[in-house]
């Protein structure tokens, strides 16, 4: 199954990767694709710090995924939308990218709807669904990232076990049981929804009389229970303090947060070869000594630069060389790049970061580090 995971221009483009980002991971017959549209393709993309701010006295009533709009100052861009309209949105981009009848659409919007619902689909079609992709955080207390592709899963599953919005509002757990399928009523539910990352015993037997593609089920089973436990340790940092493992794996020297659901970071090749140089010297670096280590530079950036040596050995001599201001820029790219994957709590110690003037260094305990050298891609 083809999934389009699109958004309408207000969307944090951050949220947004991160949200496609949990949905790509875990393989299976549901292929998740990029907008074509946004500025989401940029990975490089150079937004700087995120001045929104949060909306004031929003409540969303998820007994019927509402939104209640109790709002006194609405943000200037969102709009409330028809759902027609919103689905229009989802039809043209069918139109202009020739997307197959079959394939399925998802919008990501930050506008409200003229019923206030949540998600919804299109019940011409069934194949065209919204997202409200707003205003989460004053409700669960993580990362939007988690309720929005959770909330995405179940209405994908949704789609499989019901027939249409009538039947699926017969047919959800009317008293909250921690089922995906638990029609909620307030953020209390919503957070019991995710800690949980269930399906109960009566729609696991409905999913079986249904006969839905195992694979299917599969990967949506384990693309929640990612989300709550990525989720969860974040949580639990705050009482535990314990830091997630780092796992860096070859040939291309891939970088994952191994208690973090595996999360990658993804860093490009001279952010990647800053980074590692940082976690290898660890009682630190002057920034403005940086070409002291060059020459192993230039050898871990022949393994996954681009171009030719003398490209490569120019791009390592920029970055070296304390009149440019490379390194500091890639050092705050990372920096941003971590803060992005992790939250600011957790990221302190992954970051490079020193006082004015001095050594540049990585806090975090080496003894979390391990150099996976046997590991293959797509293993
Ligand atoms: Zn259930």
């Amino acid at each position: 199954m083809h999934i389009h995971l699109i958004q309408t221009p207000e969307v944090d483009i951050d949220k947004y990767n991160n949200v496609l980002e949990i949905l790509q991971k875990i393989p299976g017959p549901l292929k998740f694709f990029k907008d074509k549209n946004s500025l989401a393709t940029d990975e490089e993309n150079s937004k700087t710090e995120n001045t929104k701010t949060p909306s004031k006295n929003h409540s969303i009533n998820f007994f019927d995924n509402k939104i209640e709009d109790q709002e006194e100052h609405p943000k200037p861009e969102a709009k409330r939308q028809r759902w027609k309209d919103l689905f229009e949105i989802c039809n043209s981009y069918r139109q202009t990218h020739l997307i197959a009848e079959d394939e399925w659409v998802i919008l990501l919007t930050d506008d409200t709807n003229e019923y206030n619902w949540f998600a919804g689909a299109d019940p011409k079609t069934k194949n065209n669904f919204f997202i409200h992709a707003d205003q989460w955080e004053r409700y669960v207390p993580c990362d939007a990232r988690f309720p929005i592709a959770y909330q995405i899963m179940a209405i994908i599953l949704q789609r499989y076990m019901f027939t249409d919005m009538i039947d699926l509002q017969k047919k959800l757990h009317k008293k909250p049981i921690g089922c995906i399928n638990d029609f909620c009523k307030n953020k209390e539910d919503i957070i019991f929804k995710l800690r949980t990352a269930d399906i109960c015993v009566s729609c696991q037997k409905e999913i079986i009389d249904l006969d839905i593609d195992g694979a299917v089920i599969n990967q949506i089973i384990r693309t929640t229970e990612d989300i709550r436990h990525q989720m969860l340790f974040r949580e639990r940092f705050k009482t535990t303090k314990v830091e997630s493992r780092i796992s860096i794996r070859s040939p291309k020297k891939r970088i994952f947060f191994t208690d973090m659901g595996d999360a990658e970071l993804k860093l490009n090749p001279l952010e990647k070869c800053i980074y590692l140089l940082f976690l290898k010297i660890e009682e630190g670096i002057y920034i403005h000594s940086l070409s002291e280590h060059q020459e192993w530079l230039e050898h871990e950036y022949s393994f996954w630069g681009n171009g030719t040596l003398a490209e490569m050995q120019n791009r390592i001599g920029q970055l070296v060389n304390p009149l440019e201001n490379s390194a500091h820029e890639k050092i705050s790219k990372i920096k941003r790049k971590i803060e992005q994957l992790l939250g600011n709590d957790l990221s302190k110690n992954y970051i490079i970061e020193g006082p004015r003037g001095d050594k540049n260094k990585i806090l975090l305990n080496r003894t979390l580090v391990t150099y996976d050298e046997n590991w293959r891609e797509n293993a």
